[in-house]
């Protein structure tokens, strides 16, 4: 038996097979062939088909993103076709009679290193286009569809960063599990198991070696541990902390109904993050009391264009009408950073989490954006809803916001499509202009939703998806706390409730402290919902004075 490491991402077990995915990598091996000619149509086979493929997503592009980005098709193309780029290719499959897979990952190799090398940093970021011409290339060859792995079922999915459009796509049905060299809990992969209900592992090390791809494992998300080829005493030991667990599920379960009320009587509200509507499912049965954040983009990652207006209404609507009347906090599409649907097709960008992401793309490319509040605008009339704006940065950009929804409702107006009046326009504080703003864009926004993860990304200039520094840092940084105080207080000056969607919402250890800041709801993953429910439940908050002190002790002011 090996036993392995990490950090857990939800607490749960899981039993499977372990199975290694590897991205974009294929396996290319050096060969001579007999028949260059033969080999050589293989590839001009594969280019043409490539080419064609770019062909397509340029006109895809064109129509939902325009002709600026849609661009980078064309000099993908570009580049397939170069002459030097073809030159070399040719000349290893005819001259040199190497097979056709060798000849591109081999040419790839040699012009990503002399871009690499170059001065400019413009040719330097062509790298990237080259490494993804060149997959595109050798995934014609290779006859791959895609660089999804097949899955046999009951997998504990092995791999050494996930991106989450990966996790998105990948088939759930036979994952039990994921499992992580690197990564962080606070990485959107993560977030996404733990709102899938997989149990994940991140950042357990090198240890994870492909050599142990087919073999039997136990992945304890209570431990943060990977059983290896469990043996007898292992298997009986991880058999009984589940009926342990599940005992402790059940008396949760009880929970259901029951009010999040403290001991004497402060009521918060206990909403659920979701992506998709499965797991709205999974909110209604962890009774939650609404949507505190519908991370929308997580719903279109499988596709290559972006997604219409009927097909956003339906699903809006469906969420709205499944939650019955309770609030649904949509989020308009947070996409960019680590958030990069096909249909994105954004340049290269030195550091995306800082770049062309969230509100940034919705002002940018207006059409898509509106497409998004129409759908979400029509589906207003079949429930509660609210509408978050992630990113912000400056109130100039919520105004913005509120010009193009009073289009939208002058379009919706004229084509006689109902909507209700009561959307709430809410600002998602996670950055730190954000916080120091607070009070200038509580007077304009209907309520805040606090992000913790990009605001702790932001305020202690540490990489969420970099776990090599979690260690040190303080697990509740004092400003990262301190700007929560801000933001409650500049909401509740100004009439407006202020809730909290990032992961520290979840943080048992500061339920109380965020209930003697009044933050009036708290949105965690749906089956964190019944163990804050627990807490809250637990807390008895004392009398002001006693407050003021521990937020005092707490807050060190
Ligand atoms: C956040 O940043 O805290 C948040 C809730 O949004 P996301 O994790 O999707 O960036
Ligand atoms: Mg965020």
């Amino acid at each position: 038996m090996y036993v392995i490491k990490g950090k857990s991402v939800f607490g749960a077990i899981a039993r499977g097979v372990l199975t290694f995915y590897r991205r974009d990598e294929f396996v290319v091996n050096k060969i001579k062939v007999g028949d260059p000619q033969l080999e050589y149509k293989k590839y001009t086979d594969a280019r043409d088909a490539a080419l064609t493929e770019l062909g397509e997503l340029y006109e895809r592009a064109l129509s939902s993103i325009g002709e600026k980005d849609a661009q980078i098709f064309v000099i993908h193309q570009m580049i397939m076709t170069d002459d030097q780029y073809e030159g070399q290719i040719k000349d290893l499959i005819l001259e040199q009679h190497f097979n056709a897979d060798y000849a591109v990952a081999c040419t790839a190799r040699s012009f990503t290193k002399m871009l690499g090398e170059m001065d400019s940093e413009y040719m330097q970021a062509r790298t990237m286009d080259v490494k993804d011409v060149s997959s595109r290339l050798l995934r014609h060859i290779l006859n791959c569809a895609g660089n999804m792995p097949v899955l046999k079922g009951n997998s504990i999915l092995c791999t050494g960063d996930l991106m989450p459009s990966e996790t998105v796509l990948m088939d759930k049905s036979k994952i039990t599990a994921f499992c992580t060299r690197t990564g962080s809990v606070n990485s959107h992969t993560a977030i996404l198991a733990k709102t899938m209900n997989i149990p994940a592992l991140v950042n357990v090390g090198g240890a994870l070696t492909e050599e142990l791809d087919g073999m039997d494992a136990i992945l304890d998300g209570y431990s943060g541990t990977l059983y290896i080829q469990p043996d007898e005493a292992t298997i009986r030991m991880i058999d009984g902390k589940e009926a342990v667990e599940g005992r402790k599920k059940e008396l949760l379960h009880r929970l259901r109904g029951r009010r999040n009320i403290t001991r004497d009587g402060h009521e918060i509200k206990v909403y659920a993050n979701v992506g998709n509507l499965n797991e709205v499912q999974n909110a209604i049965e962890n009774d939650s009391g609404g949507i505190g954040l519908f991370r929308s983009e997580f719903m279109y990652f499988d596709r290559t264009e972006f997604p219409n207006e009927e097909l956003q209404f339906y699903n809006y609507r469906r969420v709205l009408e499944d939650m019955k009347g309770k609030e649904v906090v949509l989020a308009a599409f947070d996409i960019g950073a680590d958030k990069r649907p096909d249909y994105l097709n954004t340049e290269y960008e030195r550091n995306p989490a800082m770049g062309y992401r969230a509100i940034r793309v919705c002002l940018e490319q207006k059409d898509m954006f509106k497409t998004q509040l129409r759908a979400m605008y029509r589906a207003s009339v079949y429930g509660r809803l609210s509408i978050l704006l992630p990113m912000i940065i400056d109130v100039s950009e919520l105004r913005r916001v509120k010009e193009i929804i009073h289009e939208v409702k002058e379009e919706l107006i004229s084509e006689g499509k109902p909507f209700s009046e009561n959307v709430k326009l809410g600002v998602m504080i996670e950055t730190p202009a954000a916080v120091m703003t607070s009070d200038i864009l509580a007077k304009e926004a209907d309520f805040f939703n606090i992000g913790t993860n990009d605001l702790e990304q932001f305020t202690l200039a540490l990489d969420r998806q970099n776990s090599r520094y979690e260690q040190i840092c303080p697990e509740h940084h004092l400003a990262v706390l301190r700007m929560i105080k801000i933001v409650c207080d500049n909401a509740h000056a100004n009439g407006i409730e202020v809730g909290i969607c990032g992961e520290l919402g979840g943080d048992l250890s500061l339920t109380e402290t965020f209930l003697e800041l009044h933050v009036d709801m708290l949105s965690v993953t749906p089956s964190q919902v019944l163990p804050l429910r627990r807490t809250i439940r637990s807390i008895s908050l004392s009398d002001r004075r006693q407050i003021h002190a521990n937020l005092q002790k707490m807050l060190k002011y």
